[in-house]
């Protein structure tokens, strides 16, 4: 099975793709994870893409579908795979659909994640993320058990660069000119599912899970 997640940064995607691919045993595909990989890196690559990723903005799509094929090209990537924040725009969109014509598979799920700004800004600015297994915490709302160390795997938490309040109101400023598009555009194809995303993280998970479940 595949399935991307859509909705705006803050929505939640990667805290459900990470717990949807230990569920329905997908490989969790994030592009941001890849690029900011190549960032801590410094690969070439990562030295492109920091400062646009610093500023909140998108990657040049070219630099995105390189990371994108080099992961779909693994031999893991057969048993399926969750897309967490690609596409982000039609261009990416039609790259995606070239990617997957050629291997002869298609798109089973799209999910849109639907979240108020004022949810995203308070969630995003208070987010703790663990720098190994890229588990997502909250100061205030969801705090680690021992401060500073993920209860998952002892990785250490840390704050992202954008996830600043300025940063914040820039990058949801961004989905709502480029990405917001491709809702009507999986709606045409019939696969797409709007749920809200303010609601409890584990009740959002059961509604995918049962998604999923319908379309297998
Ligand atoms: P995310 O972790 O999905 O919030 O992405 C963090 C940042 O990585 C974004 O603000 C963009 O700068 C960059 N990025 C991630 N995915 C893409 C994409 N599909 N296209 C362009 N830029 C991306």
């Amino acid at each position: 099975m595949r399935i991307i997640l859509l909705g705006p940064p803050g929505a939640g995607k990667g805290t459900q793709a990470i717990k949807l691919s230990q569920r329905l045993g997908l490989i969790h595909i994030s592009t941001g994870d890849l690029l900011r990989q190549n960032v801590a890196k410094q690969t070439e690559l990562g030295k492109e893409v920091k400062d646009y990723m610093n500023r909140g903005a998108l990657v040049p799509d070219e630099l995105v579908a390189k990371i994108l094929m080099q992961r779909i090209n693994q031999a893991d990537t057969l048993q399926g795979f969750i897309l967490d924040g690609y596409p982000r725009n039609l261009k990416q969109a039609e790259t995606l659909e070239n990617i997957l014509r050629q291997r002869n598979i298609n798109i089973d799920l799209v999910i849109d994640l639907d979240s108020s700004e004022s949810v995203i800004v308070q969630r995003l600015t208070g987010r703790l993320v663990c720098k190994s297994c890229g588990m997502n915490f909250h100061i205030k709302n969801m705090p680690p058990k021992t401060q500073g160390v993920c209860d998952r795997c002892k990785g250490e938490l840390y704050q992202r660069d954008d996830d600043k309040e300025e940063t914040v109101r820039k990058r949801l400023d961004v989905y709502r000119k480029e990405t917001s598009s491709l809702i009507n555009y999986y709606k045409a194809t019939g696969k797409l599912h709007r749920l809200s995303a303010d609601a409890d993280p584990e009740l959002v998970l059961q509604q995918i899970v049962a998604l999923a479940k319908e379309i297998k």
